[in-house]
């Protein structure tokens, strides 16, 4: 399984991208985690990332690909699930050129679906260094800019979750919407 998780910062991508990977026995990749492990090592791309990722602004598109293509270079080739990469829709080309370099495309992309209220409570609640009032603003407008354009550009393999509620139950919804996918393109 390939996967790509859409959705806004705070809908829970990273959690549910763990389970996921977990139940599927695939790679769970995060570029977020990729970027802040840089950050803890003070790698040169690390100190780079750095201020936009203070502003909340999204990382420049070459270290961001390039990041990428090195973690997916590293992966064995049974699958992965994405975790806040693409985040724009040329680095969703960029990824389906990374993949076509190895005869591969994605199967499915899942959007979790949650109101702004909801994620506003979660993100305060989180407390990471760019969980403040203004970065957080800041991060989900860049969301509806951005990354939203996605959810058209990836229609044709578009499940989308309902993503309120326990943890558990938000899998369990992934793992049947991703079956019916599956039940789709066998059959
Ligand atoms: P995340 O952990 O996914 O919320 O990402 C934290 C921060 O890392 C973001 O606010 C961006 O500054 C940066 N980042 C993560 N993924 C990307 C990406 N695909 N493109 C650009 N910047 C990113």
């Amino acid at each position: 399984m390939r996967l790509v998780l859409i959705g806004p910062p705070g809908a829970g991508k990273g959690t549910q991208a763990e389970r996921l990977a977990a139940h599927l026995h695939v790679a769970h990749i995060s570029t977020g985690d990729l970027f802040r492990a840089h950050l803890r090592d003070r790698t040169p791309l690390g100190l780079q990332a750095r201020r936009y990722m203070d502003a909340g602004e999204l990382v420049p598109a070459d270290l961001t690909v390039s990041i990428v293509r090195q973690r997916l270079a590293d992966q064995p080739a049974d699958g992965f699930i994405l975790d806040g990469f693409p985040r724009t829709t040329d680095q969703a080309r960029a990824l389906g050129s990374l993949l076509a370099e190895t005869g591969t495309a994605l199967d499915a992309v899942v959007e979790l679906v949650v109101p702004e209220e909801v994620l506003i409570q979660r993100l305060l609640a989180r407390g990471r260094t760019d969980d403040v009032d203004a970065v957080i603003r800041r991060r989900q407008n860049v969301y509806w800019e951005e990354t939203a354009p996605l959810l058209a550009f990836y229609r044709d393999r578009l499940v989308s979750v309902d993503a309120v509620g326990p943890i558990e139950d938000i899998t369990d919804r992934m793992l049947t919407a991703l079956r019916t996918v599956h039940a789709v393109e066998s059959g």
